[in-house]
């Protein structure tokens, strides 16, 4: 499954932890690429430290506005997600998003414009009370790939983190240092 995420809406003040937050969880839960109308060029530098110590090839690309790259993502047959409290039960929705094979995942940030709800495949609702992208988007991501994202390999890593009980075990890729 191919994954995607796009972050809309503006904060009334710019909050780039949240927006830090949202994209290392795309990147860590198995998606691809975001795609954010906030634009920091620091958040693009943290990604790509991380993804240079870390692994894997996840991308950010900065857009000016929402609804082209929702469009354009349709048009090359990618179901859209709308996380949203006040969409379908994640427990119900969550069977048939596992069957599609592209995904765009739509988090909102303050103001959600009502159009995505039109333009969305799937509304879906981490439960019906408000709380955060970072969550939500968390959970959805985990819930449609049962937990498979994190037997993931991040190729060309500097450092592998070997998973202990006690401890920390991290490998260094000699060749990359
Ligand atoms: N009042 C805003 C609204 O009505 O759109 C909520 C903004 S919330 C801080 C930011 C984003 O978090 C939402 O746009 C949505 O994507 C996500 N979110 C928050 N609670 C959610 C929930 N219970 N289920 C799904 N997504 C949620």
């Amino acid at each position: 499954m191919v994954i995607e995420v796009v972050r809309i809406g503006q904060r009334l003040v710019r909050d780039d932890r949240v927006t830090t937050h949202v994209a290392l969880v795309s990147r860590a839960f198995g998606a691809e690429r975001i795609f954010m109308t906030e634009i920091n060029p620091e958040i693009k530098d943290t990604l790509g430290k991380i993804n240079d110590t870390w692994g894997g090839s996840f991308e950010i690309e900065f857009i000016d506005s929402w609804k082209p790259i929702v469009k354009k993502k349709k048009e090359e047959g990618f179901k859209i997600v709308h996380l949203s409290m006040y969409g379908e039960k994640i427990n119900d929705a969550q069977e048939e998003i596992r069957k599609e094979e592209k995904l765009l995942i739509v988090v909102g940030a303050e103001k959600v414009p009502r159009e995505i709800y039109e333009l969305a495949d799937y509304n879906v609702g981490v439960g019906s009370q408000p709380h955060s992208e970072i969550s939500a988007l968390a959970i959805l991501l985990d819930r449609i790939q049962k937990g498979q994202q994190f037997e993931k390999e991040f190729p060309n890593a500097k450092r592998k983190i070997i998973p202990t009980k006690t401890g920390k075990n991290v490998q260094v890729n000699e060749t990359r240092d």
